[in-house]
């Protein structure tokens, strides 16, 4: 799994739709990461969107993962933990945040806790659709 500072702009072809991309939850063995509580209403959003991956999700940018994400966190411990979709989320002033699919798994399992700015983003979504 390779790993992206929090809020990094995510250049490249890959992107090239989403100028203002940038990246959460693209965590590694041997980065340190915010760990945290995360509202249950964001973890419940980021949940219900990870459901309606399955299927007919976007695989990952190729460009960044070659398609495959284990959780080296898991790994570490002798577990295994793949996933290979992306999650995108717009937020304010048309920045996009993207997001490892693995982003509710570190979440769940391993308490990471998202920049504020990504949560924020998660609850607006939830509120223009309701
Ligand atoms: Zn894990």
């Amino acid at each position: 799994m390779p790993y992206i500072e929090d809020l990094s702009l995510v250049g490249g072809e890959a992107s090239c739709d989403w100028p203002m991309t940038r990246a959460v939850g693209w965590l590694a063995a041997g980065h340190e990461f915010a760990k945290d509580r995360v509202p249950p209403e964001a973890l419940e959003r980021l949940r219900l969107l990870h459901s309606a991956l399955n299927g007919s999700g976007r695989i990952l940018v190729p460009a960044i993962t070659a398609g495959l994400q284990d959780c080296d966190f898991c790994a570490a411990d002798g577990n295994h933990h793949g996933e290979n979709m992306e999650l995108r989320v717009r937020g304010r002033d048309g920045a996009v945040f993207l997001a490892p699919a693995m982003v509710v798994h570190y979440i769940d399992v391993h308490d990471y806790c998202p920049p504020a700015v990504f949560v924020e983003a998660i609850l607006a979504a939830e509120r223009r659709q309701t």
